[in-house]
């Protein structure tokens, strides 16, 4: 009789970053429910106190940081302070992003840029960062939150829709050059999860997403928490530079 699936992440220190709410704080709260020390991102003082404090609530080893991925200098700052406090973090999920959207005609330099800055540069930042830390580490992990987005493209989102699918890219080169230090890099594509960035949406274009989803209904950030801490634990340890969807059917693109 073989074992249960070893999901356990007992003794890992895990970087979720933008992890104040919605998706974030999901996959912080599943990978601590897990075993996992989180380290968990705001880009606030008050968003890393409260991270600390949610963490502290369910008696979660861990602690809340502050963070501007966008900001080279501030991404530097972190690892320096969490080798410090904590230790470098062996798994970690590259969560935070931002959209800015309009139509190519009227988007702005401005919006074009930040959205590549966080959502794609940023995450280029803190893995690389995080390299060196998962490679000494046994089964280092990278999990880079992408959107179905990047897979399928969307109107008025060519800023966010390009980021996402460069983290793709990102994702499966990378993990072509840490394979052989045990570091797999993986990417979680959610289609449209009920949180703060969905509610922002029309009535009209949420009914028309509705529409074209087979499982009838949004995702729940609890949902994309569940396919992470997966690619996280040692049970995906032969999973690497693959696009998991959670998407309710939405792209069966493969
Ligand atoms: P959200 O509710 O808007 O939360 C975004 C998080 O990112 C917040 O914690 C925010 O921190 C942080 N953040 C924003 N800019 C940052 C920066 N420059 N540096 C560091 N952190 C920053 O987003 P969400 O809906 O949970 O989405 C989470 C991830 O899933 C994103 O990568 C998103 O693209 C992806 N996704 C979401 C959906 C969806 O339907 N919701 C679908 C597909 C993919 P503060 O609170 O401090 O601002």
């Amino acid at each position: 009789m073989r074992n249960a699936t070893n999901l356990s992440l007992d003794g890992r220190v895990a970087l979720v970053t933008g992890a104040t709410r919605g998706i974030g704080a999901a996959i912080s709260d599943r990978l601590a429910a897990n075993g996992a020390c989180v380290i968990g991102t705001a880009t606030r003082a008050e968003g890393a106190e409260a991270i600390g404090a949610r963490l502290a609530d369910a008696a979660a080893p861990g602690a809340g940081y502050q963070l501007d991925v966008a900001d080279p200098a501030s991404v530097e700052a972190l690892f320096k302070q969490i080798k410090s406090d904590i230790g470098l973090p062996s798994i970690v999920v590259n969560n935070a992003a931002v959209t800015h959207d309009d139509l190519a005609m009227r988007m702005s330099e401005e919006d074009w840029s930040s959205v590549i800055e966080a959502n794609l540069s940023g995450v280029y930042r803190v893995s690389k960062a995080a390299l060196r830390g998962l490679m000494k580490a046994e089964n280092g992990r990278i999990v880079n939150i992408s959107s179905v987005v990047g897979q399928t493209g969307n109107a008025g989102q060519i800023n966010y829709s390009a980021a996402k699918a460069g983290l793709l890219g990102l994702t499966r080169s990378l993990a072509r050059e840490v394979g052989s230090r045990a570091v797999t890099v993986n990417a979680v594509a959610p289609g449209f999860i009920d949180t703060d960035m969905t509610q922002a949406l029309d009535a009209a274009t949420r009914e028309r997403m509705l529409d074209q989803i087979p499982l009838d209904r949004l995702g729940a950030a609890d949902e994309v928490a569940d396919a992470v801490s997966f690619l996280a634990s040692p049970a995906a340890g032969y999973i690497t530079g693959e696009t998991l969807s959670v998407n309710g059917g939405l792209d069966m693109g493969g």
